[in-house]
């Protein structure tokens, strides 16, 4: 099965998706990483990408669409993908939908997690990254330990978009671009409500409950 993790930045859409795929075997698609690595190549496509996270805004659907098409032709991949951060808007959500059916496949549930502006404001000034292995963590509330993290602490580095300033447009990008998706999906009877402003392994726990329940 396919599943989408949807939500505000700084939900824990990365940081769930990431134990979903090593434990239960998925592979996890995150537009956001994809961006970044082309951004850090700092080829003229990088340049224009790197300006337009900086900004708070989304990067056009035509550079995305590509990328997902090449992974979901893929099959290695195949029914076994968690989106984390695509779809972005509705279009994409539509261009997903018949790409899914072009290849025979299909979305099987979306979790949407519900956090405030005022918790995805302190997740933001607190989040570190691994550059190496690519963990997520926060200062404040999961903090990097030899315990849950084996690279070098050099690695662990703040995302560039991560400032009081961007985060106000990113949020308001999410608003107008990304929330109107929750009633597409509603509609379509795929859409689980999670808190995301629970502990990550609380949350865990309720995406882990229903995907198996959806398994059997
Ligand atoms: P994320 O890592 O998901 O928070 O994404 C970081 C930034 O990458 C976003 O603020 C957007 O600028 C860009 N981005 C990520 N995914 C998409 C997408 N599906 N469509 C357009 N822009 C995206």
């Amino acid at each position: 099965m396919n599943i989408v993790l949807f939500g505000p930045p700084a939900a824990g859409k990365g940081t769930q998706s990431e134990n979903i795929a090593k434990e239960l075997n998925y592979f996890k698609l995150s537009t956001g990483d994809l961006l970044r690595n082309e951004a850090n190549k700092k080829s003229s496509l990088g340049i224009k990408i790197k300006s337009l996270i900086d900004q708070g805004s989304l990067v056009s659907d035509d550079i995305i669409n590509d990328v997902i098409e090449n992974i979901l032709s893929n099959e290695k991949y195949f029914n076994r993908i968690i989106f984390d951060g695509y779809p972005r808007n509705l279009s994409q959500a539509k261009h997903l939908d018949s790409l899914l059916t072009k290849h025979k496949q299909k979305i099987n549930c979306v979790f949407s997690l519900q956090v405030s502006f005022n918790t995805i404001l302190k997740r933001i000034i607190g989040r570190q990254v691994c550059s190496n292995c690519k963990l997520t963590f926060n200062e404040f509330f999961n903090p990097p330990t030899k315990e849950n993290h084996k690279c070098n602490p050099k690695f662990l580095k703040k995302r560039s978009d991560d400032t009081e300033e961007t985060i106000k447009n990113r949020f308001d990008t999410y608003l107008n671009e990304t929330a109107p998706i929750i009633e597409y999906y509603k509609n379509q009877k795929l859409l689980y409500e999670i808190d995301g402003k629970n502990d990550i392994s609380i949350i865990y726990k309720e995406i882990h409950s229903i995907i198996s329940s959806l398994r059997t």
